[in-house]
């Protein structure tokens, strides 16, 4: 795991504290919101404890790996599965399906992630590399990643008219369900990753252009840094300071 550093306040969650976000915190009916608009069925996914180290005993093989959940009937079937593995990240397939489980679309996303900067004090990715503090994150590295996030979604917005912005628990996703783009190709979503890093912006490509489908879940807990990962909307970001931020702060930090 080597080094770690992150904002005042979080830390990994426990398996404790995770049963007890799922089961009496997670915001079911904010899931059901978030894909109202889709259509066919959702694929979810959990990773027990890569990050952390922290998994339930019985899943130390697959505490790695990336566990699909593709069976249940209803999201409470889906927070059973969460309940059942204690993961310490739970995300969605951006992929639209057909009946026979044929991909026919995605839904674009782009990931901008703190610890991508260049920070005054502990540099850049490689310098973080080098010491073993890949996944670490400063309150200044949030800061400026918000910074990006508010450029970013300007950009997008005078070519898409629907976008969701969601802190992810250390940076932030831009969502975009304008329809059409569901359909777009992977080589159409590989021009605008493109686009959108010659002009500046440090995102994940591998996430825009779709090859890395899944995305953290909103309203899930993100184990790592204990937030719950939260839709925040574009008149609110900038006195968005997820240290303090009530809505994505967990119960069991603030007893
Ligand atoms: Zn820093």
């Amino acid at each position: 795991m080597g080094n770690r550093y992150l904002p005042k306040g979080m830390r990994p969650s426990t398996l404790d504290e995770r049963r007890e976000f799922y089961k009496s915190e997670f915001n079911l009916n904010g899931v059901k919101r978030w894909f109202s608009g889709w259509c066919g069925k959702t694929v979810f996914a959990v990773i027990i404890g890569r990050h952390t180290g922290i998994y339930p005993p019985e899943y130390e093989e697959e505490a790695s790996t990336t566990i699909l959940i593709e069976n249940y009937a209803d999201l409470e079937d889906v927070r059973e599965w969460i309940l059942e593995f204690l993961p310490e990240s739970v995300y969605y397939d951006r992929n639209v399906y057909d009946e026979q489980g044929h991909a026919i679309g995605q839904e674009m996303a782009f990931d901008l992630d703190p610890e991508n900067l260049t920070c005054p004090i502990h540099g850049s990715l490689e310098d973080k590399m080098r010491r073993h503090e890949g996944l670490s994150f400063c309150e200044i590295e949030l800061e400026m990643v918000k910074d990006e996030t508010i450029g970013l979604y300007e950009e997008l917005s005078k070519r898409f008219s629907n976008l969701r912005i969601v802190y992810s628990g250390r940076g932030f996703h831009i969502h975009v369900l304008d329809e059409d783009v569901f359909g777009w190709s992977p080589e159409e979503r590989a021009e605008v990753a493109r686009e959108v890093k010659s002009k500046g912006f440090m995102i994940d490509e591998w996430v825009t252009s779709g090859g890395m489908r899944l995305i953290r879940l909103p309203y899930s807990l993100h184990g790592m840094v204990s937030r719950i990962v939260t839709p925040i909307n574009i008149s609110e970001i900038g006195d968005f300071n997820p240290i303090y931020d009530e809505r994505c702060i967990p119960r069991f930090l603030k007893t």
